[in-house]
């Protein structure tokens, strides 16, 4: 399978968009992590899976993309929230990446009013695809302000993270279904493994 058929079928366990984009890359806590964002095609793909493709346009020969700068801000953004679920202190440099990427969200900010009632909306240049870091961005934010960030954690499985919305806060794993699964698989395997090796 492709990335692209990857990314299609991928699911979609981080509960907020920003934990999402970090999670295109998956089990960084092993020595070959899979990295999914691969291109300009994985990239719509994604952009496309998580509904945030606005683009009219479907023919994208034309459009700008930077793939190192969307795995630039992917990095950044992923030591902030791994920082934050490990309660390490997040470095300035971080910190000052999130502030001029604020400035950007701000600046593309546009207020328009419907029937007397303000609102507002986040313009993405339709010739650029790295603009929609700005959306993620805003979630992000939207994250990193909402006074829950003592529910992002990390999946001890596969190095996702996740927004644990449980009512105790005590989800152990990005999804119960693949990686809980995974991890009760293995230590009932290790368990019966030991339980041989003793008897023999
Ligand atoms: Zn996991």
């Amino acid at each position: 399978m492709d990335n692209v058929e990857i990314i299609k079928n991928m699911p979609l366990d981080g509960g907020n968009l920003s934990l999402n984009f970090i999670n295109t890359y998956k089990d960084r806590l092993v020595a070959s992590p899979i990295d999914y964002l691969t291109g300009k095609e994985e990239w719509i793909a994604w952009l496309k899976k998580v509904g945030i493709l606005e683009n009219e346009i479907t023919n994208f020969d034309d459009v700008d993309f930077n793939l190192k700068e969307v795995k630039k801000k992917r990095e950044f953004l992923h030591r902030v929230f791994q920082g934050l679920a490990f309660h390490r202190e997040i470095k300035e440099k971080d910190l000052k990446c999130f502030d001029s990427l604020l400035q950007k969200i701000r600046r593309a900010t546009k207020i328009f009013v419907v029937d007397n009632i303000p609102q507002e909306y986040l313009e993405i240049d339709a010739n650029d695809l790295n603009s929609y870091i700005l959306k993620i961005g805003k979630a992000a934010h939207e994250l990193l302000m909402s006074e829950k960030t003592d529910r992002i954690k990390e999946c001890g499985n596969c190095g996702w993270l996740y927004y644990d919305s449980s009512k105790n806060k005590c989800r152990k794993w990005c999804n119960m279904d693949t990686c809980g699964n995974e991890v009760k698989a293995r230590k009932y395997y290790e368990s019966k493994k030991k339980l041989k090796d003793k008897i023999v």
